[in-house]
């Protein structure tokens, strides 16, 4: 298909009744309109075959959504609401239509859940594998953005929902299993918690926060890092989800798109619907602990995802 025709179609489908986009593709320009007394969120992430998903395992469908909810992800740990996405594409010139036509099926029908409609992009060819770089424009009242800055000392550390379940399909699929996307969903397709983001900043219970997209041992050392501060986890409070998930998947495996936060407040059990559990405290150290059932203290170091780790 050429470049004209595959704008027009993919137009077509991204048809956006009452959003914030008031001006979408089809222009040089999208116009966004952001709520008065809001600023603007914005992040962009890479969706890479080979290096983030691979034709043989995942379905079309669950490219396009795992793609979008990347860049959703990053929006519920900021607290913020969506607004539009931009998604740019470079496609090897030997792919199949129906492959493109799936993706976009994923990444629309999760586009629609959450409102967010796709407000233009970019389409070239690509010389390698399939690339695409998702945009998600959000907002957040005014000053009210969670940054992973906000942890203090004494402050209690909480993850939504289970850890480790996306790692532990992908280690299967390593394994040269054949499994069902729609059983294995943790993995294929996960739920950006915008909800939960939206609710722990409408009830100011967050002091710091960051999404789980690289593992919890690397971004929980990314939020102490930016908040000065260090950190000890109980080994035995992570909430895994079944027998599948070992504690190594559950500390160091990426790819859940829950999130972690950090509060001085009580906070509830449960929030929009999703389990908040208690892991672990904000402490004055310059490093991360880890404390088994038994009491035993160890380092925590981070060893989730990594690019150019060799
Ligand atoms: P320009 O050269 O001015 O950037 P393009 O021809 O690249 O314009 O794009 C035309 C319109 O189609 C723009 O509104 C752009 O945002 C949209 N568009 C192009 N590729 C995509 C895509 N993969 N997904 C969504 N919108 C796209
Ligand atoms: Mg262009």
């Amino acid at each position: 298909m050429a470049e004209k025709a595959l704008i027009n179609w993919v137009r077509r489908l991204a048809a956006r009744p009452r959003t914030a986009v008031l001006r979408g593709i089809g222009d040089d320009c999208a116009v966004i309109g952001v709520p008065s007394g809001h600023e603007a969120l914005v992040t962009t992430d890479f969706t890479l075959e080979g290096v983030h998903f691979r034709r043989e395992w995942h379905p079309p469908e669950s490219v396009g959504h795992r793609c979008l909810a990347r860049g959703l992800s990053d929006i519920a740990a900021m607290g913020g609401e969506p607004r539009a996405s931009f998604l740019s594409l470079a496609l090897p010139s030997p792919l199949p239509h129906a492959w493109l036509d799936r993706f976009l099926e994923g990444f629309l029908a999760l586009a629609q859940q959450f409102n967010v409609p796709l407000a233009g992009g970019d389409t070239a060819e690509s010389p390698g594998g399939v690339l695409c770089d998702i945009v998600v424009l959000g907002s957040v009242p005014r000053g009210r953005a969670i940054p992973r800055s906000g942890a203090r000392p004494g402050d209690a550390i909480y993850v939504t929902g289970t850890l480790g379940e996306s790692a532990a399909t992908l280690a299967q699929l390593r394994a040269g299993r054949k499994l069902q996307p729609r059983v294995h969903s943790r993995h294929f397709f996960p739920t950006p918690r915008i909800a939960v983001g939206r609710t722990l900043r409408g009830r100011g219970l967050a002091s710091a926060m960051i999404d789980l997209s690289d593992g919890l041992s690397t971004d929980l050392g990314h939020l102490c890092e930016e908040s000065r501060v260090g950190a000890t986890v109980w080994a035995d409070r992570i909430p895994g989800e079944s027998s599948r998930v070992t504690l190594e998947s559950a500390l160091h495996g990426g790819e859940d798109y829950e999130l972690l936060f950090t509060s001085s407040r009580r906070v509830p059990q449960a929030l929009a619907g999703v389990k908040i559990t208690r892991i672990g405290e904000i402490t004055k150290a310059a490093s991360m602990v880890l404390v088994d059932a038994s009491g035993r203290r160890r380092p925590l170091r981070p060893a989730g995802w990594e690019h150019f780790r060799r």
